[in-house]
């Protein structure tokens, strides 16, 4: 019985094996993963584990006797180079592996700055995978220079971490403003104020012309001619799905591997979740970048596999620390055309489409973040004007 085969061994892949096992699935699963490590989590890489506060050890999303228990076999450090769909296998390195149900659980692939313009000189660095941090983190020492390239997430994260080690940085954002893809102007504020108030300097509206150096980099040429020194540079300008294997197994890609409701995509036999994957969203298609997505996403894949039928129903939620602020952010925000700030604990960002509750950002404030995202799930807007309101207890709102 050849069983299941799950190309890329992160965060998706771990809990569509586990959820199989969970569920009472009996025959063989094997994971592959070209990394040489066992499934981990990656959001550490650019907070804890990035200021060298968190053991390798506690990067692992399952220890080692869990794999063994379930029978999940691990093949790692091993690419999937191909898919035969008509003889249902996968190729790797000079062998071949027979499934009977393929999940493809890839990822994403970090956007660089093209070697042309000094992306590829030495000290130019992305954070994706343990690897790139780990390659970075002897550079990462007080008094040099960083450049971050970006205004994410990501960017903003490794800026606080770099700042807290003592280097000395310049984050540059080509957009208008930072977060600008993902986030308010309103919560931008607040992010840019703390990374002020850390001593980071911050550069919007600015693209980058050039990287330059010999053959490490030694300083980032703005568009605007001015020229910043650097000892290393952050890249940090998004991510593309990991495509290639499907687009060449003939699967269609639509912003992501293109699955249905159910994460399966237009072979019966081979189903796509996490980072990689695009599933129906209201007129088109959605793909979304995070832990949560991954999880949920690849446990519903794994009881349909098992024939449940379940259309998947993302409940986005997300969060970034920061110094020591924590952003909690729940819901998804694309269409608002409202925001109503709330400073009461902490600070919150509520986004509004109309009268209905789409989405909440909030910094260092765990209730509005727990109210707003039981009301969010619950499809139930609350009044703007209570909730702006410092004296309504949020609670009351459920
Ligand atoms: C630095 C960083 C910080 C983040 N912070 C947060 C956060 O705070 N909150 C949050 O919710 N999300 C965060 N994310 C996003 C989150 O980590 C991802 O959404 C999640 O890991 C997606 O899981 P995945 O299984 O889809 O992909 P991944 O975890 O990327 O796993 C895919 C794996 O597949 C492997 N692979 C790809 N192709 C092949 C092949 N052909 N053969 C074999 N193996 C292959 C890849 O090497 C990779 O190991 C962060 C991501 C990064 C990089």
């Amino acid at each position: 019985m050849a069983g299941v085969v799950i190309v890329g061994a992160g965060q998706a892949a771990a809990s569509a094996a586990a959820k199989l096992r969970a569920l009472g699935y009996a025959e063989p699963i094997t994971i592959i993963g070209e990394e040489p490590l066992a499934p981990y989590q990656r959001p550490p890489l650019s907070k804890a584990y990035l200021l060298g506060q968190m053991p390798i050890d506690r990067l692992l999303l399952r220890s080692p006797e869990f794999w063994a228990e379930q029978q999940v076999e691990l093949r790692l450090g091993t690419a999937v180079t191909a898919i035969d769909r008509a003889a249902k296998e996968v190729r790797l390195a000079g062998t071949r592996l027979p499934y009977s149900q393929l999940i493809l659980a890839t990822g994403a692939v970090p956007h660089r700055l093209p070697a042309a313009i000094g992306g590829a000189l030495a000290g130019v660095h992305v954070v994706r995978n343990l690897a790139d941090v780990d390659g970075m983190a002897p550079a990462l020492r007080a008094g040099a220079r960083l450049v971050v390239v970006g205004g994410g997430y990501i960017g903003l994260e490794a800026a606080a971490v770099a700042r807290k080690l003592g280097l000395e940085v310049v984050l540059v954002e080509a957009a208008p403003r930072i977060l600008g893809r993902v986030a308010s102007a309103e919560t931008a504020d607040a992010i840019r104020s703390m990374h002020l108030a850390h001593g980071v300097e911050i550069i919007e509206g600015i693209g980058i012309s050039r990287l330059w150096g010999d053959t490490s980099v030694r300083g980032v040429e703005l568009s605007d001619g001015r020229n910043l020194p650097a000892d290393l540079v952050i890249v940090g300008i998004g991510v593309a799905p990991a495509t290639a294997l499907a687009q060449a197994a003939g699967l269609a890609i639509d912003n992501g591997i293109a699955v249905d409701a159910e994460g399966r995509t237009a072979d019966p036999a081979i189903w796509a979740a996490g980072d990689c994957a695009s599933f129906p969203m209201g007129s088109g298609g959605l793909r979304l970048e995070s832990v949560g997505n991954a999880i949920d996403m690849a446990e519903c894949v794994a009881g349909n596999i098992l024939g449940a039928a379940t259309a998947y129903v993302p409940r986005p939620w997300f969060w970034s620390d920061q110094y020591d602020a924590k952003l909690q952010i729940a819901g998804l925000n694309t269409g608002y055309d409202q925001v109503i700030t709330r400073q009461a604990e902490g600070y919150s960002v509520w986004y509004y489409r109309g009268k209905t509750l789409l989405a909440v950002d909030a910094l260092n404030d765990a209730r509005a973040y727990m109210v707003g995202k039981r009301l969010i799930e619950a499809g139930r807007s609350p009044d703007a004007a209570r909730v702006a309101d410092p004296l309504t207890d949020l609670k009351a709102l459920l």
